[in-house]
């Protein structure tokens, strides 16, 4: 398989270059050049299979010429190793809890698969470099990578956050590992931290000197896992009959999770149609409703790992759709909710259903009540487990949500990281001394 970049201006790439490189040299997305259907023989028997049974079949059909069958096997078996189940809430809907992974959000999936395809590559690679990974993190991002990628062999972490301005557990947990991951805490904002790390990405003696990708969800090799669970999720409700006319819903923040889903969707899975729910940061609901797209400056909200005002993975939505808006719209609706709506359905859904939605679900669950229509069955994304925004959740329920033990022990290890000015050169600096 070759990949282009949806910039159209770079030459076709290998997948070893694409996940080697993260995004393209015309600064394109790259993607990959036809997408692989599965068999009808797939499908008829998915519900007899497991979460890593599915994930080595479809990693197989996307990576397979590639990478071996068995080590792509072998990587599901590892890195999928918790439960990515289908929880009743009310009605006809449905959670898909994403949040039972070492660092409770669905980031865990695809930095975890991602991290053990990276070594694949840097083992069989001919010039045995090691492979630098460099993360800009508001939270989220930060731990799932720095989690998925420890210990793995022939790469290196940086993961640079803003300092004071993530939240103690995210914190500890990418400042407490050591070993291949390496914390910078700026003296910034996380848009400093962005525009460094992508400054990085076009250094030419930066480039010269050591491999440096990206574990955000411009890698594909990140993005594309996350297919997996699309399937798994469709075999759990094809097992309990629910999946006729199935509708999911996706809370969305740089569109890498739900353009994963529409991939799976031109993979053959039979899904009926998909909503996009947003908070305040809207862009995409409004290029729904207009076919316009307009960027905009980032709204904080309490959904913050979706606080996004230029979406990295539009590029990759219109190409899977050929760039036509009504095909677009015809599969994808959207819908957004400011925080005091958040906060209402948080607190509906917990009274009536007993159970408890962290910001993001909110958002999918408020937007599949909405919008489900009758005879359809509805699934939405819960993306990160409750306690992760205790405090939101607190503040709605009048209770802290119990946080899972493992967890937990991060809080008593010593957190290490190194404080940096906001300053490309000493950041460079940094990295060529390591490199
Ligand atoms: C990253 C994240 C999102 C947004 O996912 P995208 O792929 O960026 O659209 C939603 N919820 C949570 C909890 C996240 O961490």
């Amino acid at each position: 398989m070759k990949y282009y970049s949806t910039n159209h201006l770079a030459p076709l790439a290998t997948l070893r270059d694409a996940v080697t490189k993260g995004l393209a040299p015309d600064k394109g997305l790259y993607m990959p050049q036809s997408l692989p259907v599965m068999s009808p023989s797939f499908f008829e028997h998915i519900q007899d299979l497991s979460l890593p049974e599915i994930a080595g079949k479809v990693a197989t059909a996307l990576f397979g010429e590639d990478v071996p069958e068995e080590e792509l096997h072998q990587i599901a078996c590892e890195t999928l190793n918790f439960e990515i189940p289908v929880v009743h809430v009310n009605d006809n809907i449905y959670s898909l809890e994403l949040f039972h992974g070492p660092t409770l959000a669905f980031k865990d999936v695809g930095a975890r698969f991602m991290a053990r395809m990276l070594a694949h590559f840097v083992k069989t690679s001919t010039e045995g470099n090691t492979i630098n990974v460099l993360a800009a993190t508001s939270g989220d991002t930060g731990s799932a990578v720095a989690n998925g990628f420890l210990g793995v062999e022939g790469i290196q972490v940086y993961v640079l956050y803003p300092y004071g301005k993530v939240s103690p557990i995210q914190e500890a947990q990418f400042t407490t590992l050591g070993q291949n991951i390496t914390a910078i805490a700026i003296d910034g904002t996380f848009d400093d931290c962005q525009a460094l790390v992508k400054k990085a990405f076009t250094d030419d003696a930066l480039n010269n000197r050591m491999k440096l990708t990206s574990a955000n969800s411009i890698n594909l090799a990140r993005l594309l896992p996350q297919t997996f669970y699309y399937f798994h999720a469709y075999a759990q409700m094809k097992r309990n009959g629910l999946d006729r006319n199935l509708r999911i819903c996706v809370p969305s923040g740089n569109f890498g999770n739900i353009a994963a889903g529409l991939i799976a969707m031109k993979m053959g899975l039979p899904v009926h149609r998909f909503i996009a729910a947003n908070n305040r940061n809207d862009v995409f609901c409004r290029y729904l409703s207009t076919g316009e797209y307009h960027p905009s400056a980032t709204i904080p909200t309490i959904a913050n790992a979706m606080d996004v005002g230029a979406p990295s993975n539009f590029a990759r939505i219109l190409d899977l759709f050929n760039g036509s808006h009504d095909a677009i719209q015809a599969v994808v609706a959207g819908m957004a909710f400011d925080d005091n709506q958040i906060r209402v359905t948080i607190s509906n859904v917990y009274r009536s259903y007993n159970y408890l939605l962290d910001p993001h679900g909110a958002c999918a669950y408020a937007a599949l009540h909405k919008l489900l229509r009758p005879g359809e069955n509805g699934l939405f994304l819960e993306t990160a487990h409750p306690a992760k925004f205790s405090e939101t959740i607190a503040s709605v329920i009048g209770r802290r949500p119990q946080l899972p033990q493992r967890l937990q022990a991060f809080m008593d290890r010593k957190k290490q990281s190194i404080f940096m000015d906001n300053d490309f050169e000493s950041f460079k600096c940094f990295l060529l001394n390591k490199g």
